[in-house]
């Protein structure tokens, strides 16, 4: 039974400086490299307690995967009934543009209606298990509402901070849901940097992007869900929407997971980015075959999510990019919403500008011949449109 399932979270460990750190502890990042810290699990241990076909069995949602998340006690799941989105073809979209096996993950069934509720569902359940009781997080936008969800249903407090232009439902969503909502003039990135003060001052725990370990824990589903969905195999492509990378660097820490358990064959999907032109630091990075992101200035693009000019995960975000054979593209923000209402039109979904972007840049790729047509290929509509209106 699912409400019994153990986690199998063994340890954190550094990528980049291999340090291991306790897992039932508080932890944030490496100090000494300035690095996320990644989950480790027992997977010997998932190995002698589940099976794939037994998690194919339980009750829908992100749970189902308790043997690798890092929530132990389970009584401490909490839910809002994140996960297990629609994986839908997109057969006229994808006749038009001459493919056979063209796919999205909607994730905008999510709470808050955009994916970042898996992130943070996982990691306020963590954070509650290790004590904490007031949460902080800068946000581009639906990661405050995800926090704010999260944090009311768990009975603690939340703290956001926002652009002052972020989309308007966004704000009116964290108020609403019982957090503190204060308005930022600049980046998510000043943002940020107000966070980690008033983290330190106060002692509220910073969920931002990467500072701590369990965010990507979650969005790690996503590409648990694939590969069931998929017959443990995976697709030839994914298109992924790139901001901070959670998802991207969650996905291929998923496979890794998935073959180390021989779950799944060594085959893996190239992996590409997306990014706004007005916010392309992973691009350019990629295109000069650089190991670090460098600031991207006057980031500006109507896909708020795409908005994160120096992400912290740039490290992991490449090498994902490098190892699966992948790629990073840019697309206008007129190419962006001329591709949402294109979607829209044909198939009756109304996807977010980030998942509208995938798309724009599936048709660049296709044009280039980097994606083949004979392909399948998942794009990821990461939220709903309607945030945005
Ligand atoms: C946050 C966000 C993104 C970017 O996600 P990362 O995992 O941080 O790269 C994309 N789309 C939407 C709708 C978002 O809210
Ligand atoms: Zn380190």
């Amino acid at each position: 039974m699912q409400t019994h399932a153990e986690s199998c979270l063994s340890e954190l460990e550094c990528p980049e400086c291999s340090q291991r750190l306790s897992a039932d502890r508080l932890q944030t990042f490496c100090e000494q490299c300035k690095s996320p810290l990644l989950a480790r699990y027992d997977l010997d241990r998932v190995l002698a307690t589940v099976s794939p076909q037994e998690i194919t069995r339980r009750p829908r949602g992100l749970w189902r995967w308790a043997e690798l998340l890092p929530v132990r006690n389970p009584a401490l799941r909490i839910t809002l009934g994140e996960g297990d989105t629609p994986l839908l073809p997109l057969e006229r979209l994808g006749r038009g543009l001459g493919m056979s096996a063209l796919w999205v993950k909607d994730e905008s069934f999510n709470p808050t209606a955009s994916f970042k509720a898996r992130g943070l569902g996982v990691a306020v359940a963590r954070a509650l298990e290790l004590g904490v009781r007031e949460f902080v997080i800068p946000t581009a936008g639906n990661a405050g509402g995800a926090l704010a969800a999260y944090a009311a249903r768990g009975g603690a407090k939340a703290h956001v901070f926002m652009p002052a232009d972020a989309p308007h439902p966004n704000q009116e969503e964290v108020r609403i849901l019982g957090a503190d909502c204060h308005l930022v003039e600049g980046l998510i990135s000043d943002a940020g940097r107000l966070a980690a003060e008033q983290a330190r001052e106060k002692g509220w725990f910073d969920v931002s992007t990467f500072k701590e370990p369990y965010r990507a824990e979650g969005k790690k589903t996503m590409g648990l869900e694939l590969a069931e969905a998929f017959g443990w195999q995976l697709p030839d492509v994914i298109l992924y929407p790139t901001g901070g990378g959670t998802g991207l660097v969650g996905m291929w820490k998923a496979f890794a997971e998935l073959e180390a358990l021989g779950w799944i064959d060594r085959r893996r999907p190239r992996m590409i980015s997306v990014q706004a032109e007005g916010c392309a630091p992973v691009v350019r990075a990629f295109s000069q075959h650089a190991e670090r992101v460098e600031f991207w200035q006057n980031a500006s693009t109507l896909a708020s999510g795409l908005r994160v000019p120096g992400p912290f995960a740039d490290r992991l975000i490449l090498r994902a990019l490098r190892e699966s054979g992948g790629t990073a593209v840019a697309v206008s923000d007129e190419q962006i919403t001329a591709a949402q209402k294109r979607w829209a039109a044909a198939e009756g979904m109304f996807t977010a500008p980030e998942g509208a972007a995938c798309l724009a840049a599936l048709e660049i790729l296709l044009e280039t011949g980097q994606i083949g047509r004979r392909e399948s290929v998942v794009l990821f509509n990461t939220g709903s449109g309607l945030k945005y209106i």
